[in-house]
């Protein structure tokens, strides 16, 4: 495994786990990568083929064929509810997860620039790098979630139903926690840091207080 320092990240969807995790990666100088996008990739190619996200051998083929440049990752369905919907269906089979598993630990042990590594997603701390060297799961209440999810997808230009929004948001959350492989929870040795009430400077300052302490200043 790399030497490099690696910080993981986990947490339901629009916790601000993305957020931070990107403005952690430019302060430390460290590559970051969203696994999350990995998942949304499958299910995109697998929905674009005329597919059904629910049939394990489209959407293990789709892991297989993935690479890191494909074009699908400046794709902006990439970021949309039917991509997240789709990626969560892929990520509850245990094939599509051992395909896209070398990948993101060779991502962690040889980050690009060589410095270190953030990942984020729902098993960075439990599965991809259970050694990583500090490791946050970032929650909020699904109300606060929401909302947030809303902004964003209003900002990116689409046409958003809050209540749908929210009940997609259940559904995902309970498809990723209850799933049998590498559901999503907080790694035993993970700093709990729900963000319901803090705004992303406080989420930030408090990330990386407990990142210091275990991989030092950087
Ligand atoms: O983080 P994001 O919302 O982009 O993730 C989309 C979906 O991909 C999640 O709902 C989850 O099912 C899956 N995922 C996963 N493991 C990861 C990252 C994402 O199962 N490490």
């Amino acid at each position: 495994m790399s030497s490099c320092p690696v910080i993981a990240i986990d947490g339901p969807a629009a916790s601000g786990k993305g957020t931070l995790a990107r403005r952690l990666a430019a302060h430390f100088g460290f590559a970051h990568l969203d696994t999350g996008a990995l998942y949304r990739a499958v299910g995109v190619a697998v929905l674009r083929a005329g597919g059904d996200p629910a049939d394990t051998s489209r959407a293990l083929s789709a892991a297989q064929a993935l690479s890191a440049d494909d074009p699908v990752f400046a794709d902006p369905a990439l970021r949309g509810d039917d991509a997240a919907q789709a990626a969560s269906q892929v990520a509850a089979m245990p094939e599509v997860r051992a395909a896209l598993l070398d990948f993101q630990q060779a991502f962690a042990a040889r980050p690009p620039g060589g410095r270190g590594a953030v990942l984020d997603g729902r098993d960075i701390g439990t599965v991809v790098c259970p050694a990583a060297g500090a490791k946050l799961f970032v929650t909020a209440s699904v109300e606060v979630r929401a909302a947030r999810r809303v902004k964003e997808l209003q900002a990116a230009g689409l046409q958003v139903i809050v209540q749908a929004v929210q009940e997609d948001m259940k559904a995902r959350d309970e498809r990723d926690s209850r799933r049998a492989v590498a559901p999503l929870r907080p790694a035993v040795d993970a700093f709990v840091l729900d963000t319901s009430a803090l705004d992303a400077d406080q989420v930030f300052a408090a990330a990386l207080a407990f990142i210091r302490s275990k991989i030092g200043p950087a």
